[in-house]
């Protein structure tokens, strides 16, 4: 078991990518922390891995430096120390920049930015204290380093991310911290299904073509990525043995972007 004796927080775990984080990092040995805006999905997601000896839900808005904190003491107070972040949750939102409505980017920037540095560094000062290293899995996307139209404050966000991965990878090394971006291509969670009528709708064609042309276009084999792919990078990061792999960011897109 590749992460036994670790103890590992996953938000937006009570769906998609995070939920097959979660799953296969308890099934790799971890304690996981399912931390979710959704309380009853987590608790769900918990109760599937075992309960309260292997998993706990924790009920978390990632924009609230209290219920961060919170939950980091909640993962404390259940396993005795955190050594891996994934930061995880995330929504999407598409319209054109000149309609986009400010109180809808201010949203999506907060979730994916400040739920990040709120969440890191909660994690962080637990890490520093209990002086065993860490690992801190930032979930980016293509759209960390690419762009498409209609995504403005999501590309941003994305981009960003690589930005605070950096930063982390550098002050993080003296006390044995890594941090890292996995960047994925389209998954089918709920959060893509929710946008291909929405994108069909505002480009004008079929939801057939907004999978093939849109989603799928610039793949080697047109074909979505899986929550699996994205979790087996996950893994393959966070038990990594050495300090030589921080401040990356690694795209898992089936060839939509190659670096
Ligand atoms: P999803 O909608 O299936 O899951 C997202 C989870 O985040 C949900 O359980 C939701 O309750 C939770 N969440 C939302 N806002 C929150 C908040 N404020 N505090 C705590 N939890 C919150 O989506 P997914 O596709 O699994 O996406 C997970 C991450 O992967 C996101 O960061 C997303 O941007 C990224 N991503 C997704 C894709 C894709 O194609 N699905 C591609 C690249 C990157």
């Amino acid at each position: 078991m590749r992460l036994d004796n670790k103890v590992a927080i996953v938000t937006g775990a009570a769906s998609g990518i995070g939920k097959e984080i979660a799953a296969l990092f308890a099934r790799e040995g971890a304690k996981v922390v399912i931390a979710d805006l959704n309380q009853r999905g987590a608790d769900a997601v918990a109760a599937e891995l075992g309960g309260a000896k292997r998993a706990i839900g924790v009920g978390v808005d990632v924009t609230s430096e209290a219920q961060t904190e919170a939950c980091v003491a909640k993962t404390i107070e259940a396993f005795g120390q955190v050594d891996i972040l994934i930061s995880n949750a995330g929504i999407q939102t598409v319209a054109p920049i000149d309609q986009f409505e400010f109180g809808k980017w201010k949203q999506l920037i907060s979730i994916h930015l400040d739920g990040a540095f709120l969440t890191t560094r909660a994690a962080l000062r637990e890490m520093y204290k209990h002086g065993k290293g860490g690992c801190i899995i930032y979930m980016g996307s293509v759209h960390s380093k690419e762009a498409s139209v209609l995504k403005a404050p999501y590309v941003t966000a994305k981009h960003g991310l690589i930005g605070l991965a950096k930063v982390v990878a550098k002050e993080g090394a003296a006390h044995g911290v890594r941090a890292n971006v996995i960047c994925p291509g389209f998954v089918r969670t709920p959060l893509v299904d929710k946008q291909i009528p929405e994108q069909a709708k505002e480009l004008g064609i079929s939801e057939q073509e907004v999978i093939k042309n849109v989603m799928l276009k610039e793949t080697v084999d047109s074909e979505f990525t899986t929550v699996d792919d994205v979790a087996q990078t996950a893994l393959f990061l966070a038990a990594f043995p050495s300090n030589a792999l921080t401040g990356q960011s690694i795209v898992v897109s089936h060839g939509w972007f190659m670096q």
